[in-house]
């Protein structure tokens, strides 16, 4: 049993959860300080027959607007989560266990409107694609119907509004399933943009990865949006035989980064940190691995160990934090397993890799990894948290053949102060993105996704669009 959200103050997180709370719903736990955060309901297979049905209803009225009103709407909702953003940001933190400030819970609720107006602004125009005085053929965008989209814990909010201020501009309805960590905040979001949308244009389901399945394995989903893991994305697709439901595969990374002979240690110091640290490091294109020649080795090591060192971490709340725990413990299990792999395997720490025991949330200091193999599993496996292993090399071949190595190419990252010799290097990369002098600087105006097994489909920017329409090709 929930409050009704229409006659709810939306401005306060209490006002959110009690939207949203079920009382006799799940237990979720702040991951920072173990303390309930608020109960959310469970959905169930049923519950996503009644939201896919209903979405299915509201599409063609909702498409039958033009892209202007769309767009008004969407701005509108951008207009509503900034009169809540406090209150969103909080929830978040608690939920998430982000920090309010950094790049956090403040920045992720701003980055949703940020999305939300981006999306609102831009315009799919039809494509004039041959004109030769005989024959005439255009190529249109349309709708594709109704959206099933599912979600991570790790930016859950941002991660939503990538996936549905598109889908909605472009006239197609969406059924969220957020991650079973993070049911909170992708609810109250819902909440406060659905002020702005008509009923059942965007619509929320919470629940587990069962949940999941019954939404992408609908035989009434047109398209698929997931953002996770790629063992839980090649399940998806093959679920999605039967309804061939069109798919962006959003999966996981382990992107390396490559300093050059000419960086400078001490001006990129601060970008290589908070590109590998960024949400304390649970950022599918953060920085997981970083390879640095040897004339700069000790350099570079000593320059991240000292930005580590000024960078707080600690309960989200706490404004004077930039770094929080790991949002939940099999996470944290995974990423101790890992450092221990590493010191097992000889690397030498430099920073922190001795987690406090008994001290309530899942904390695992900022780690600094050196002298280590690239063999390591704390460098060929996606660890997924406040650890960077920091790989030697003499060779820039060899570094680039180990950057390339792996199954995933999501980001990628060239660092040197000669933008010639870093765009050389960044063409030999195997990633859908490859930044240079920064990295996992996402931005709605360009398009982000991976390859190999990263996934497919892009999001953001005019691309966004496109993958989130259908072809329609018009010839006399
Ligand atoms: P996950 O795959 O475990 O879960 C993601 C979502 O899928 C959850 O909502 C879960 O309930 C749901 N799910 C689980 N089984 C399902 C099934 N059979 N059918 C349908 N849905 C199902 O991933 P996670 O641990 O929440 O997220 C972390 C992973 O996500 C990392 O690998 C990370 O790199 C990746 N990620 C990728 C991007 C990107 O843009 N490429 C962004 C963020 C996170």
């Amino acid at each position: 049993m929930t409050t009704d959200a229409s006659t709810t103050d939306l401005t306060t997180t209490a006002g959110l959860l009690s939207a949203i709370e079920d009382p006799h719903g799940r237990e979720i736990h702040d991951p920072a300080t173990g303390e309930v955060v608020g109960r959310t309901r469970e959905g169930s297979p049923a519950e996503i027959e009644a939201a896919v049905a209903a979405a299915r209803k509201a599409q063609p009225a909702w498409a039958a607007t033009s892209a202007q009103e769309r767009s008004e709407l969407l701005n509108q909702a951008a207009d509503a989560i900034e009169a809540s953003a406090e209150a969103l940001a909080e929830l978040l933190s608690r939920e998430q266990g982000k920090p309010l400030n950094g790049p956090n819970a403040r920045f992720e609720v701003g980055a949703c409107a940020a999305w939300l107006r981006a999306n609102a602004a831009f315009e799919l125009e039809p494509e004039v694609l041959v004109e030769d005085g005989e024959t005439h053929a255009e190529l249109h965008y349309r709708p594709v119907g109704v959206i099933g989209a599912v979600g991570p814990w790790n930016w859950p909010m941002m991660i939503s509004v990538w996936q549905f201020a598109p889908a909605l501009k472009m006239g197609n309805t969406v059924v969220l399933k957020p991650s079973e960590y993070t049911p909170l905040s992708v609810q109250a979001l819902v909440d406060v943009v659905n002020q702005a949308l008509p009923a059942d244009v965007l619509s929320v389901v919470p629940g587990d990865g069962a949940v999941g399945a019954a939404l992408t394995g609908h035989a009434d989903i047109d398209k698929i949006m997931f953002t996770g893991s790629t063992k839980t994305g090649q399940a998806i697709m093959r679920s999605a035989a039967d309804s061939l439901a069109r798919l962006t595969l959003e999966l996981g990374g382990n992107d390396a980064g490559i300093v050059l002979e000419d960086a400078d240690p001490a001006a990129i110091a601060g970008d290589l940190f908070w590109g590998a640290f960024i949400n304390t490091g649970q950022t599918c294109a953060a920085m997981k691995r970083l390879y640095v020649p040897e004339s700069l080795y000790d350099q570079v090591c000593q320059a991240l160990v000292e930005v580590a060192g000024a960078s707080p971490m600690g309960v989200g709340l706490e404004e004077e934090n930039v770094l929080g725990p790991l949002q939940n413990k099999q996470q944290y299990d995974i990423v101790a397993g890992l450092v221990q792999a590493a010191k097992d395997g000889g690397a030498r720490v430099l920073t922190g890799g001795d987690p406090v025991a008994e001290q309530p949330g899942y904390f695992y200091p900022t780690t600094l990894v050196a002298d280590i193999d690239n063999d390591n599993p704390l460098v060929s496996e996606e660890q997924f948290g406040p650890v960077l292993p920091i790989i030697k090399y003499t060779d820039l071949d060899q570094a680039i053949e180990w950057a390339n190595g792996l199954e995933v190419g999501l980001g990628s990252s060239v660092w040197g102060t000669d933008l010639d010799a870093c765009r050389k290097v960044a063409a030999r990369l195997q990633a859908g993105s490859t930044w240079i002098n920064k990295h996992g600087a996402v931005d709605p105006r360009i398009p982000f996704g991976g390859v190999k097994k990263s996934g497919f489909g892009l999001e953001f920017g005019l691309e966004g669009l496109k993958h989130v329409s259908v072809p329609h090709v018009i010839s006399w």
